[in-house]
């Protein structure tokens, strides 16, 4: 039976990209009745340096984020990753079967450490063998993500298949990534080659979930795009990136193909498109924001929440970890 794992880092706040790329989908796996284990992945945010007090507050935020995204704390299991201790257990296994050679080729490392790869914490390299703890902990089947985590799946399921392998067993599944929908990679409103990321520097670069609406028209206004109008198709997007990117995004909203949007706005200009975009997103977004807020009142209650999310998932990880001890040849006599 299909089980379906993800989660999101509470390293800022969510972001456009985090809606389309991971949340609505969350929300609609859900709906389909698909059983759903989300997870606010805080060891992953310390891999780089975080106020202690603001991861705690962009945890909550985070929590409130999916609740508001449409995921249903009674339906899905949604909890935070260091409440569950086996997630750093089995990591430390993945840790023993993931190979350098493999570590070294994960390109959003590359991007991420950028020139200064000597001065980063050892968490960033390692942390994609962490990400297939999380997965496998679970047994998951399916893991909805946006393209840029495409890699880190795979590298996943050749550490299950190692581990299999090593140990002559057929325990861990292969989980497929699933990669879908019409916004798969935002990009960021600066520059149409960089992905949208919580952690970019610049605020400019993305919308996020909780902007107010004058606040995501204005960044939408100063999106970066080129002058020439709307194509008649797809194909004249095809050296636009920021074009592109803001179809993408229209589509995604409004659940239109980007076929369908190049049509509807074929021969207009950017002041025309950028206006209908930055009415669609607010229309999308304010409700999305306006719930959060609400949630973020009691921050008590959300903490609840994820205990009793952590108590769930620990019921179906512990097991499975405790197995793989097994595996593995640790004396377990208590
Ligand atoms: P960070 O900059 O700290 O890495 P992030 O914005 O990349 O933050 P993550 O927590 O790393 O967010 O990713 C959470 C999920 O959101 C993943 O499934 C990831 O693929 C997806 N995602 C992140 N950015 C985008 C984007 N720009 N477009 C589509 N999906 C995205
Ligand atoms: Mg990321």
């Amino acid at each position: 039976t299909p089980r379906i794992f993800s989660g999101i880092q509470p390293s800022g706040g969510l972001t456009l990209g985090n809606y389309l790329g991971a949340l609505k989908r969350f929300a609609e796996k859900q709906d389909e009745g698909i059983e759903t284990i989300y997870c606010l992945v805080d060891l992953h945010a310390i891999t780089v340096w975080q106020d202690p007090e603001r991861l705690r507050q962009q945890t909550r935020e985070a929590a409130a984020g999916f609740m508001a995204s449409g995921i249903d704390p009674t339906r899905s299991i949604l909890f935070n990753q260091s409440q569950v201790s086996a997630h750093a257990e089995l990591g430390w296994i993945l840790n023993c079967v993931a190979r350098l050679g493999w570590m070294n080729r994960m390109t959003q490392f590359k991007d991420k450490a950028g020139k200064n790869a000597e001065q980063v914490s050892l968490g960033l390299y390692a942390y994609p063998s962490l990400m297939a703890a999380d997965i496998l902990l679970y047994h998951a089947t399916h893991v909805p993500v946006g393209d840029d985590q495409k890699q880190h799946v795979e590298l996943t399921r050749d550490i299950a298949a190692k581990f299999n392998h090593d140990y002559g067993v057929d325990f861990f599944p292969m989980p497929e990534p699933v990669i879908e929908g019409a916004a798969t990679r935002v990009m960021s409103l600066r520059d149409g080659t960089k992905k949208m990321s919580k952690s970019d520097p610049s605020d400019a670069s993305r919308i996020n979930l909780t902007d107010d609406a004058d606040t995501i028209a204005q960044k939408i206004r100063k999106a970066r795009t080129d002058a020439e109008p709307l194509p008649e198709t797809l194909e004249g997007l095809k050296d636009r990136p920021e074009a592109r990117n803001l179809v993408n995004i229209y589509a995604a909203l409004s659940g239109m193909t980007a076929e369908a949007v190049v049509g509807q706005f074929a021969g207009q200009g950017f002041g025309a498109f950028k206006p209908a975009l930055a009415d669609l997103a607010v229309a999308k977004l304010s409700p999305i924001s306006t719930e959060m807020t609400r949630l973020m009142a009691d921050p008590g209650e959300i903490d609840r929440i994820l205990g009793e999310g952590a108590d769930r998932a620990e019921a179906i990880a512990r097991p499975i970890l405790d197995r793989t001890l097994d595996i593995v040849g640790m004396v377990r006599s208590r």
